[in-house]
């Protein structure tokens, strides 16, 4: 190596740690500017009937600053985002007490959401729920329906709810009008996509508890749920799906029970697996059962009472939460759980007309416990009536049980590639 070589080493040298310097500037000036100086981001939007009211809720990667205000002629609720992106319009959002809605661009990067009013509401509470369990942060919004009197006594700045003082509203706004600045595209995701769902599949009665027993044969529901739940989760592992039985052998397992395996195995859906059984001999037809809004409620407030809140939606410790924020954080969970139960067993009916019989009204809702958990959606199937002749022999051939399965397989992949569905993974 010559002298002149060496001294150009040096200088090199300086060149290299300077990048490296720039370098690790950039770096953490990226990070600074993410984590302290991005835009929120709305990440979904939902909106539920509540029996008095409407609830909505706000799914964001982080806090935001929020006001919330209401404006007549036309009757309105105004959500303003401070510094926040939505790029796409995430509900048609419509219920009870919400015509439509739109979102407008305001000053900065601050959004307005605007919901039309069908009839005089009132916001009673807004407030955010930071992550849990994996969570979004989350603003939720309670309406509920009031006298036209009680709304005009509501109207205006002086009456928003906010999180943060300064952001209240100066000067009462004309809405933004629909404008096509969001993507009507489904937004990217940062998720990671190629998670496996977990299935977890409840063969039903079991050991001293023979469920529905043949009217011709005299077969036993009990295995035949088993040999259903064995037929399903064989071909459900063949997509690819993770699947776990509550019981694979002829044991019982007490309802509860069943819940709860399907909690700790972290279940993406549950679906307990029946036979149904009725006096008239010639009652046919499958059909398929989510908990019902009632039942649910009610179950709520019982569970609230009897167990540990933690216990009950999966492992989320509540500890910290006062009670009301809990009772919010339960509900929350059941509605939307609720919602993609039925989504699934719309799915699941429409794929079994293709393949069986099914009963009138093939989607009931009925409050059996083992669809009560709150945080997995859940679904009961009656595969069919065993008190007929006909249902018992074909429920005791092999080929019918997989001709049910690959439908509801084809109904559990319908129902994950969901947009809605999809987008929580
Ligand atoms: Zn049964």
């Amino acid at each position: 190596m010559s002298k002149f070589d060496y001294s150009n080493f040096g200088w090199k040298n300086a060149l290299r740690r300077c990048k490296c310097f720039i370098a690790t500037l950039l770096f953490f000036s990226a990070f600074l500017v993410n984590t302290v100086f991005a835009s929120t981001i709305v990440q979904d939007m939902r909106i539920g009937n509540q029996p008095d009211g409407a609830r909505v809720v706000f799914d964001m990667n982080k806090s935001v600053n929020y006001r919330v205000f209401l404006l007549d002629s036309p009757r309105r609720v105004v959500i303003d985002l401070a510094d926040s992106d939505i790029d796409r319009l995430y509900t048609k959002a419509q219920n009870q007490v919400i015509a439509g809605t739109r979102i407008g661009k305001m000053q900065g990067n601050d959004k307005r959401v605007v919901m039309d009013l069908s009839r005089p509401a009132t916001v009673t509470k807004a407030f955010q729920i930071p992550p849990q369990e994996g969570k979004s942060w989350r603003l939720v919004i309670d309406m509920k329906m009031t006298s036209d009197g009680q709304f005009k006594n509501k109207i205006g700045n002086q009456y928003a709810l906010t999180n943060n003082k300064t952001f209240l509203p100066q000067e009462e706004v004309a809405p933004q009008e629909k404008r096509h600045w969001w993507s009507s595209e489904p937004e990217a995701t940062n998720k990671p996509v190629n998670r496996k769902r977990i299935i977890v599949l409840d063969p039903g009665h079991g050991g001293k508890d023979p469920g529905a027993i043949g009217a011709t044969y005299k077969t036993y529901e009990k295995n035949i749920t088993l040999a259903m739940g064995k037929e399903l989760q064989k071909v459900l592992r063949n997509k690819g799906y993770i699947v776990y039985l509550t019981r694979d052998t002829d044991i019982f397992i007490p309802l509860r029970q069943r819940i709860k395996i399907a909690q700790k195995y972290k279940a993406n859906l549950f679906m307990s697996i029946h036979a149904d059984s009725a006096a008239n001999r010639n009652a046919t037809g499958l059909s398929v059962y989510t908990l019902s809004d009632t039942a649910s409620d009610k179950e709520a407030a019982a569970l609230a009472e009897r167990e540990n809140k933690a216990d009950i939606i999966g492992g989320v410790d509540l500890g910290g939460n006062s009670k009301e924020v809990n009772d919010i954080l339960i509900s929350l969970s059941q509605t939307d759980t609720r919602n993609k139960s039925s989504k699934y067993a719309t799915y699941l009916v429409g794929e079994m007309a293709k393949c069986t019989k099914l009963v009138r009204n093939t989607h009931r809702f009925a409050g059996f416990a083992v669809l009560k958990a709150p945080d997995i959606p859940s679904v009961l199937l009656e595969m069919g009536y065993l008190s007929n002749r006909t249902e018992e022999s074909n429920l005791r051939q092999q080929s019918y049980r997989n001709k049910l399965a690959q439908a509801a397989a084809k109904a559990i992949d319908r129902y994950f590639q969901d947009p809605e569905i999809a987008s929580n993974f």
